[in-house]
């Protein structure tokens, strides 16, 4: 049974030691950064934290909890090491995460979702038809990861481990290596929570994951994009595009009609100039809607105006469209005659795409259309051991 949230009590997994210095009177920073470490390390706080004086302890007993979520669904892939995760929330709603497998093994990812449903309604998407319900706490994303990363353990930190300093992570079944924000929800339109998270994950007290191991995935809002950019420098950025061409994007993502292309753009520019780092585009192929050679021609055009822009090549991929619902889908998956002809004539145009990745098809139809497409489009995994 998930531990629930209280009103009046801070959830501990989502302060960094800084946050819970901050609110803690008495509580020095060394010693903060121990007892983060603990809660990360699912160790009880009073166990390893000798030094700190009982009245401290007290006071954070008192005013912090650790809540869960309670994982109602386990899938794993027939075809690989993909697994989709139901959690039920506190208050009655499931949301999925997918823990994805990286090229080296014994690495993954974790596709997080950021909200209850989604507000943005992308015709493509099954999230999109469920509406908007809440934004996640922090804490909520944060305990995906945490989940995840549990089960790669066999529930515990192995034996040796550096305690307090945060280094090692993972046992022999594998580590979390990443986190990708693409599951239910558009991140940026809960960018406080999902910022506070991405604190926690990054730092090296509590989850310890390379920042430039996690990537946020947006449909397109330009405030979102600057935001992070400015905020969180080395976390990459993803764009699902959809289509080059402004008419057909519009009809795929509503939200096209608030923010054009050219708008988002820009942002995406500026998050390539303060960062360094070049985007990753991902584009769903509909049958008939998006997959011809006049929308590969435009992305061409789109990719060449980034990079002279920007001095970055946005990595293209390209993902086979998984069925949102078995009876009403408006959409298909495109033909390989099709796909083959839209990256001939991307390729003509001087883009390279990735190649395509199909395993996990069949735990990822739901949401996280392009949780495939990570697996192939990460950068190389960074070793932090
Ligand atoms: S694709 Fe993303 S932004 Fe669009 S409706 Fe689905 S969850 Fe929301």
């Amino acid at each position: 049974m998930a531990a629930t949230p209280s009103d009046s009590m801070l959830a501990l997994q989502a302060l960094t030691p800084e946050a819970l210095a901050a609110r803690i009177p008495g509580l020095s920073s060394a010693h903060a950064r121990k007892i983060v470490s603990a809660v990360h390390r699912d160790l009880p706080i009073g166990e390893a934290t000798f030094t700190i004086r009982r009245s401290v302890i007290e006071a954070i007993l008192a005013s912090t909890t650790v809540p869960t979520l309670e994982c109602v669904e386990e899938q794993k892939s027939a075809i690989d090491s993909f697994v989709k995760y139901g959690f039920r929330t506190h208050d009655g709603h499931v949301i999925e995460t997918v823990r994805i497998p990286l090229e080296k093994k014994g690495r993954f990812t974790v596709c997080v979702s950021s909200q209850v449903g989604c507000a943005l309604a992308c015709t493509f998407c099954a999230t999109g038809r469920m509406g908007l319900t809440r934004n996640l706490e922090s804490w909520e994303i944060l305990e995906q990861v945490r989940h995840v990363r549990r089960s790669l353990n066999g529930g515990a930190e192995k034996a040796g481990h550096v305690y307090g300093h945060g280094h090692v992570y993972g046992g022999d079944a594998g580590r979390v290596h990443g986190v990708v924000f693409q599951g239910m929800g558009e991140p940026m339109a809960n960018i406080e929570r999902v910022l506070e998270a991405i604190f926690v994950m990054g730092d090296p007290s509590a989850m310890a994951i390379d920042m430039r191991a996690i990537t946020v995935c947006t449909s397109g809002i330009p405030t979102g994009i600057r935001r992070l950019a400015r905020e969180a420098p080395k976390v990459r950025l993803a764009l699902s595009l959809s289509s080059a061409r402004p008419d057909v994007r519009k009809s795929l993502m509503p939200i096209a009609r608030a923010h054009s292309l050219e708008e988002i753009i820009d942002a995406s520019v500026e998050h390539a100039r303060i960062t360094g780092l070049a985007p990753m585009w991902a584009v769903t192929l509909l049958n008939g809607q998006n997959d011809s050679e006049e929308d590969a021609r435009a992305l061409g055009e789109l990719v060449r105006g980034f990079v002279e822009k920007s001095g970055k090549s946005p990595r293209i991929s390209v993902i086979p469209y998984n069925a949102i619902a078995p009876q009403d889908d408006p959409y298909s998956r495109t033909t390989e005659e099709r796909e083959a002809r839209f990256r001939e004539t991307l390729r003509d145009s001087g883009v390279h795409t990735r190649k395509r990745y199909s395993g996990g098809g069949d735990v990822d139809g739901a949401c996280g259309q392009l949780a495939a497409a990570q697996r192939e489009s990460l950068p190389a995994p960074v070793a932090t051991t």
